[in-house]
Formats: structure tokens, C-alpha cells, sequence
């Protein structure tokens, strides 16, 4: 049904577990060219070595979102290994759980630093080459938590995710012109390594609250961000997509 994604170049921030990782497989099935970075580069390798036996051109490269002549370099890596750059992937966060009055200094500004100031570093890094593409998608993966619902213990978290939206709708009207559109997914409770390291408890509850009665696959979110980049969602942007099993459904 939609036109092809062949060859097109991507970079998935976070790349190398998780959702990140789950995108990468949707975009190298699709026939893209991907670059997956993350900080720990053995982690990194392992996952690309996986995918690319999988049928995928996958590529890895060291890189830390809250540094941006790392993400400058993970862009220059991308176009110097697949010709260019046509969709960024802001995908790569944290989520420590902790409540305000435990909250230190450190874990709110870490968590900003990651998550939110991270997601402007990669746009800013990778916009030179997708202004080159002429067709640039950025697809940020923010969360529900934060936009639309709220969940104990992640004051800091939601607030760097519906700063994610903020950024995006501006963004989306300062890109425009280059033909660049910027989205987001909402992904619901995903069943990832972050999300296991919040406990067995946690999994199952919220299993149990959603109405199709399991935790979402980085698959589910990876062809969410996949509809974005097409050339049919060319006239989409500044937009979201909730994937979350029924668990919000916003008024
Ligand atoms: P994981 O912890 O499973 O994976 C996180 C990825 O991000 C890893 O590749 C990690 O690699 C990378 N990463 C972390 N910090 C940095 C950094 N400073 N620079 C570069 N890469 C970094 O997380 P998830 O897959 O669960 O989450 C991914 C995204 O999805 C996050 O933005 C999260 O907020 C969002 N999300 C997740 C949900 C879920 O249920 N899992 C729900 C809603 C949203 P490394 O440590 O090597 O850097």
C-alpha cells in the first residue's frame, strides 16, 4: 500500500535495545539503511551484527545524546556510511523511577539532559543532512506518560516527555520549509530491558490494566514511526500516535 522506504537512510538514537532496536528492525525490514548508536558500542555492535543477519544494513556507531558533537559525529558517520541522511529517530531516554521528595538534583537533570535536551541535540546535529534529503522525517519517541496521563515517580520523566511535544510543535513550523516533517509515537507500556529493570510487579499490573492485555512490542512502536517516514505521510506533521493497547484513551 505505501510506496517504497527502500534505501533510505536512518539513524535511531537508543538503537541498541528496546524500542530503539525495535524500529531499527522495522526499518531495515523495510529495506532501509540504519544507523543504530547508543553509548555502550559493544551493545551497539551486537544489535546491528543481529539485524543485518536478519537481511538488514545496519551500522553502529558510539554516540551520547546529551553531547552534541557526538551526535554531530554519529550524523557525519551516517552520511559518510549511507550517502546521507533522510530520518532521524529521536528515540533515546530514560526513566528512573523515583517520587519528588527522594529526587535528587542529579537524577532530574540527567533525566532532562537525556531525554529532552537530547532530542534537541540529535534534531540539531542531524539537520544538515536532512535538509540535504530534501524529504527529512524526525519521529521523536516520546510516552504517554507526561502528554496525556500522569504515573507516580515520574515527575521528571513526564515532563521531559511533553517537553518532547513542545519542541515538536515548533519545530515542526520552523522545518517546514525544508520539506522536513516532525511527529512523535506515544508508546504505551512496551516490553523493553529499561521497562523490565522497573520490576516483575510493574509488568504484570500494568499488563493486567490494558485492554488488550499485554505489554506492547518495539515492533508496535517501530511501525508507528514507520508510517511517518513514508512519502503518504508527507502532509503529516507536528503530530502523535498513541500506541498503548487502550490503555489512555484521551477525551
Ligand atoms: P531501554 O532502556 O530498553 O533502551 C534505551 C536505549 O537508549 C539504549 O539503547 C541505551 O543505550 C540508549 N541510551 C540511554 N541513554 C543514552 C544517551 N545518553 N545517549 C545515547 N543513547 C542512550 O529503553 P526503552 O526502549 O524502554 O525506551 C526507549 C524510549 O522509549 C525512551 O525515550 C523512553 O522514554 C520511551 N518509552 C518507553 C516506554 C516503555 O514502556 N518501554 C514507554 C513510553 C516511552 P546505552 O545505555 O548504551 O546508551
Amino acid at each position: 500500500m505505501f510506496s517504497s522506504l527502500k534505501n533510505k537512510s536512518v539513524l535511531v538514537t537508543g538503537g541498541s535495545k528496546g524500542i530503539g532496536k525495535g524500529i531499527a528492525r522495522v526499518f531495515a525490514e523495510a529495506g532501509c539503511k540504519v544507523l543504530i548508536t547508543a553509548r555502550h558500542e559493544n551493545v551497539a555492535k551486537e544489535a546491528a551484527a543481529e539485524l543485518s543477519k536478519a537481511g538488514g544494513t545496519v551500522a553502529a556507531f558510539a554516540a551520547d545524546v546529551t553531547d552534541y558533537k557526538s551526535m554531530q559525529a554519529a550524523a557525519d558517520f551516517a552520511v559518510k556510511t549511507h550517502g546521507g541522511l533522510d530520518i532521524l529517530c529521536a528515540n533515546a531516554g530514560i526513566f528512573p523511577q523515583v517520587k519528588i521528595e527522594e529526587m535528587t538534583d542529579e537524577t532530574w537533570d540527567i533525566t532532562v539532559d537525556t531525554n529532552l535536551k537530547g532530542t534537541f541535540l540529535s534534531v540539531k546535529a542531524c539537520l544538515p543532512a536532512l535538509k540535504k534529503s530534501g524529504q527529512g522525517r524526525i519521529i521523536i519517541t516520546s510516552s504517554i506518560t507526561g502528554p496525556v496521563t500522569g504515573f507516580p515517580g515520574w515527575t521528571h520523566y513526564g515532563a521531559t516527555k511533553a517537553g518532547q511535544l513542545g519542541f515538536m510543535r515548533t519545530a515542526c513550523m520552523e522545518l517546514a520549509k525544508f520539506g522536513i516533517t516532525v511527529n512523535a509515537v506515544l508508546p504505551g507500556n512496551i516490553a523493553t530491558e529499561g521497562l523490565a529493570d522497573l520490576g516483575p510487579d510493574y509488568e504484570n499490573t500494568m499488563a493486567a490494566s490494558i485492554p488488550l492485555k499485554r505489554l506492547g512490542r518495539v515492533e508496535d512502536i517501530g511501525y508507528a514511526a514507520l508510517y511517518f517516514a513514508t512519502k503518504e505521510a508527507a502532509y503529516v506533521t507536528g503530530q502523535t500516535i498513541i500506541v498503548d493497547g487502550g490503555q489512555i484513551i484521551p477525551e
